[in-house]
């Protein structure tokens, strides 16, 4: 019984000669390959050829800093609360007195790591961050041969000293503004 009227039945006529030795679906792919060679292709030559993303793309994460060069961290939590996968992970550390220069509040991060192969990329953490912390790059993490090599921790996410490696750090910035004010101190 049919369950369906949407079954055809299929005509098995036996091969003639010319369709068993298969030449001319042999010479039909090879007229689609051929047709393909001269086509846009869809792939890109990565790494020499790079695509653009989208204004929006939200890859690698990046631990901001100020613009005198100290982490904007302090290890509320909030981004890891915010984070659905559970990606997140840090320990907090009390500021001692002279480190005011490395880092912008009394309590900062002094584990920070982010998980890659749970991350989903959402960008939650960013929105949850009250400190212009975190935020998502427009880089992606790149390949690895080990599970560990994807738990980034803090000295691979934060980005470099806008006073010691200024290039590196514009650069990480991309789109993004450099923070206006050095002038907030705690
Ligand atoms: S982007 Fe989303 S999934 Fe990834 S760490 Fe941030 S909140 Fe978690
Ligand atoms: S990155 Fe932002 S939200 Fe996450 S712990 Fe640091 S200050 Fe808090």
């Amino acid at each position: 019984m049919q369950l369906t009227q949407r079954a055809k039945s299929v005509d098995r006529q036996p091969l003639t000669w010319l369709e068993s030795i298969y030449l001319w679906n042999i010479l039909k792919g090879m007229a689609i390959t051929l047709r393909h060679m001269f086509m846009k292709k869809a792939t890109i030559q990565y790494p020499e050829q790079q695509r653009t993303f989208s204004k929006v793309f939200r890859g690698l994460h990046v631990l901001n800093r100020d613009e005198a060069g100290r982490e904007n961290c302090t290890a509320c939590g909030l981004c890891a609360v915010a984070c659905p996968a559970e990606a997140i992970t840090m320990e907090a550390a009390e500021r001692q007195p002279g480190e005011e220069q490395l880092y912008r509040e009394e309590k900062y991060a002094a584990k920070y790591e982010i998980n890659m192969l749970r991350c989903i990329f959402c960008g939650l953490c960013e929105e949850a961050c009250p400190k212009d912390a975190i935020y998502l790059s427009q880089t992606f993490a790149p390949a690895n041969y080990a599970r560990k090599g994807f738990i980034y921790s803090k000295d691979e996410l934060l980005i470099p000293h806008p006073i010691t490696d200024r290039e590196a750090y514009v650069k990480a910035l991309g789109d993004r503004q450099p923070p206006h004010s050095t002038t907030h101190t705690n």
